[in-house]
């Protein structure tokens, strides 16, 4: 796949080649600040197919976790793009910021269930995790 994105300004464009790994929605606490209350829904990608076409990101890496991710978002409009988990060759692809977001086609699994929400809407017969499968 060629998936192309950015943020909603405009002044942070990406190109994500390859095949998604993992096409999920997550119900952790954390995604919940990102998204504004849902589920975040994501494609996994290949670090190496990855790269920033236009502007660069900010990123933030939280101090007080042993293994913490970094987030990368625009510094002008506050756009979660990706996060990047320490030690994989991976990172997380937010399919709000694709240019063509049907491209997601839907998930797959629906992970970290143990912090979902009552109002929050898990496709029937999905497969669904209390963290992450396997
Ligand atoms: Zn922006
Ligand atoms: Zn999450």
């Amino acid at each position: 796949m060629k998936l192309e994105g950015g943020c909603y300004c405009g002044a942070v464009r990406y190109l994500a080649e390859g095949e998604p790994t993992l096409k999920a929605q997550c119900h952790c606490r954390e995604c919940q600040y990102v998204t504004g209350g849902g589920p975040n829904y994501f494609m996994m990608m290949p670090t190496g197919g990855f790269r920033y076409t236009k502007g660069a990101p900010k990123a933030f890496t939280r101090s007080d976790l042993e293994r913490p991710v970094t987030r990368e978002f625009c510094a002008e409009c506050g756009t979660h793009l990706v996060t990047r988990p320490p030690g994989m060759p991976l990172l997380v692809l937010k399919v709000g910021t694709l240019d063509d977001p049907t491209l997601f086609e839907g998930p797959q699994v629906a992970i970290y269930a143990v912090d979902k929400q009552p109002f929050h809407l898990v496709a029937e017969g999905l497969p669904t995790f209390e963290r992450l499968p396997g």
